[in-house]
C-alpha cells in the first residue's frame, strides 16, 4: 500500500485538519511470508524480539520462523493453543515474556493482535503485525477490545508500525473469516450516514475526502462479492487492503466516524450482552455485517416515511441501564451525560430531515441489493444465523446508541414519533 502516496493526496485538505498516520508500512501481496524480515529489516524493526502465535496462526504461515531465523532476526517464541478471546491475562503474559526484547510481531488476526498491540503499549515496544486472515478491521488500529473481570473495554494500545499480510496466506484462510471481513467493510456503509447526519445535524467535524477514500474501496469490494468466498489472492488481499485503510481512515481523521457507527454498537452491545452469560459471540465482522443490514433496512424505512412527528428526546433511561445491566450503569452515563442529542432540538431535527433523507438514500444500497450482495460473498444476513435471539435483538437496535458518546441516525428515532415495531423490519 502506498502510504506516501494516500499521505499526498490528502495534503492541504479542504477541511483544514492535517492527515497524518504513524504506520510506516504496509504490505500486502504475493508469497511476502518469504521477505518478511527483509520488510522488518528494511524498516528498522529491531531484530531482537517476541514473536506470538497460537497453533493455528502459525500453521498457516508454516516457515515463518525460519526465514526470520536466516534473516538474522533473533527471537523469542510465545505459542498459545488457541486463542479465542482478548484477556488481560493474556496481556499480562506477554509483557512478561517481551521483556528482554525490543519488539514484538503477533501472527495472526483479530485477538491475538489486541493483546500483543496492548502489551507493545504498556512495555514500550516496536509493534509489527503478520496477517493470517483478512476477518476484521483492526489491524491497523491505536486501540484494543480487551476483557478485564468478564468486561470488555477498549483500551489505548500501539499501533503497528509495519503490517505485513501474504495473500497466498490470506486465500487460504477460511471462507468464514474472509466473508467476516467483508461483513466488517460492509459496515462502512452505515457508517458514513451516521458521521454526514451528525455533521448536517450539529457541524460535527466530517472530512469529504476521507469519506470518498472508504467509498471507493467499500464499491470496489462490492464489485468483488462473488469471489470473496473462493480462494482468490486478488479478492483476499483487497479485504485485507481495504480492513487497513479503513482503520488508518480512522487514525487520518483523528475519530473513529469513518468507520463505525450504530452498525458497530450494536455489535459490541451483543458480545456484551452474551459476555455476560459467560458465552463467545460470533466473529466481530460477522456481527456488524448483520447490524448493518438490520440498520440499512430501518434507515430506508425512515426516509420512505410519508410523515413523522418530532419531539424532546424520549429515553426511558431505567429501561436503558436494565438493557445493559448492572455493571454498566457508570459507563452508561459517563457516555450519556451530557446526552449526545444535547444541541438537538426537535425544530432543528425537522429543519434538516429532508436531508438526512437524502444522505441515506445517497449512501445506502436497497435492504434487497445488500441482501443480495451479502449472498453472493457469503456473509451473514440475520441473526439466527450469529446466534442472536429476537429479544437480544431488539434490545440491540434499542439501546446500542447508547454506548457511545456519538450522534447516529438510531439514535434520534428517540426524538421522533417512529415506533419501530411497526416498520416491519427484518432479522
Ligand atoms: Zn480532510
Ligand atoms: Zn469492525
Amino acid at each position: 500500500m502506498d502510504i506516501n502516496g494516500l499521505l499526498e493526496s490528502l495534503k492541504n485538505c479542504p477541511c483544514g485538519r492535517e492527515h497524518t498516520v504513524d504506520i510506516k508500512a504496509v504490505e500486502i501481496g504475493h508469497g511476502l511470508k518469504e521477505k518478511t524480515a527483509e520488510i522488518l529489516r528494511e524498516n528498522g524493526f529491531p531484530v531482537n524480539i517476541l514473536v506470538v502465535a497460537d497453533k493455528n496462526s502459525l500453521g498457516a504461515s508454516e516457515g515463518i520462523l525460519d526465514v526470520l531465523r536466516q534473516g538474522g532476526i533473533s527471537f523469542e517464541l510465545k505459542l498459545y493453543d488457541n486463542f479465542n478471546e482478548p484477556l488481560m491475562e493474556f496481556v499480562h503474559e506477554i509483557e512478561e515474556a517481551c521483556r528482554g526484547v525490543d519488539g514484538i510481531l503477533s501472527i495472526g488476526t483479530g485477538s491475538i493482535n489486541d493483546v500483543c498491540r496492548k502489551a507493545a503499549l504498556t512495555c514500550d515496544k516496536e509493534f509489527a503485525i503478520f496477517a493470517t486472515a483478512p476477518s476484521m478491521d483492526g489491524f491497523a488500529s491505536g486501540t484494543s477490545p480487551i476483557i478485564e473481570n468478564g468486561i470488555k473495554s477498549t483500551l489505548p494500545a500501539r499501533q503497528p508500525s509495519i503490517l505485513i499480510g501474504d495473500t497466498a496466506i490470506l486465500a487460504a484462510s477460511p471462507a468464514e473469516l474472509k466473508s467476516s471481513g467483508f461483513g466488517d467493510i460492509i459496515g462502512k456503509l452505515t457508517a458514513l450516514v451516521d458521521w454526514r447526519v451528525a455533521h448536517v445535524l450539529v457541524g460535527e467535524y466530517y472530512c469529504e475526502q476521507i469519506a470518498e477514500l472508504v467509498r471507493t474501496a467499500l464499491r470496489r469490494l462490492i464489485s468483488m462479492a462473488d469471489r470473496v468466498t473462493e480462494s482468490d489472492e486478488e479478492t483476499a488481499g483487497f479485504i485485507m487492503e481495504t480492513l487497513v485503510l479503513t482503520g488508518l481512515a480512522m487514525k487520518l481523521a483523528d475519530v473513529s466516524r469513518p468507520a463505525s457507527g450504530a452498525e458497530h454498537m450494536i455489535s459490541h452491545f451483543w458480545g456484551m450482552r452474551k459476555l455476560s452469560v459467560g458465552k463467545h459471540a460470533d466473529y466481530h465482522g460477522k456481527k456488524v455485517g448483520v447490524a448493518t443490514m438490520m440498520l440499512v433496512d430501518l434507515y430506508h424505512k425512515l426516509a420512505e416515511l410519508p410523515e413523522i412527528g418530532f419531539c424532546e428526546d424520549t429515553v426511558d433511561w431505567d429501561a436503558v441501564y436494565r438493557g445493559y445491566g448492572e455493571a454498566f450503569v457508570d459507563y452508561v452515563k459517563e457516555m450519556n451525560i451530557p446526552s449526545a442529542t444535547e444541541n438537538v432540538t426537535p425544530e432543528s431535527l425537522k429543519a434538516a430531515w429532508p436531508e438526512i433523507c437524502k444522505i441515506v438514500k445517497e449512501e445506502l444500497p436497497s435492504y434487497e441489493e445488500l441482501l443480495d450482495i451479502m449472498e453472493r460473498a457469503g456473509a451473514a444476513t440475520h441473526c439466527p444465523q450469529i446466534d442472536i435471539e429476537e429479544d437480544l435483538a431488539w434490545d440491540g437496535l434499542d439501546f446500542h446508541t447508547f454506548m457511545r458518546h456519538k450522534i447516529t441516525l438510531s439514535r434520534l428515532l428517540y426524538m421522533t414519533d417512529v415506533d419501530t415495531r411497526a416498520l416491519g423490519l427484518r432479522f
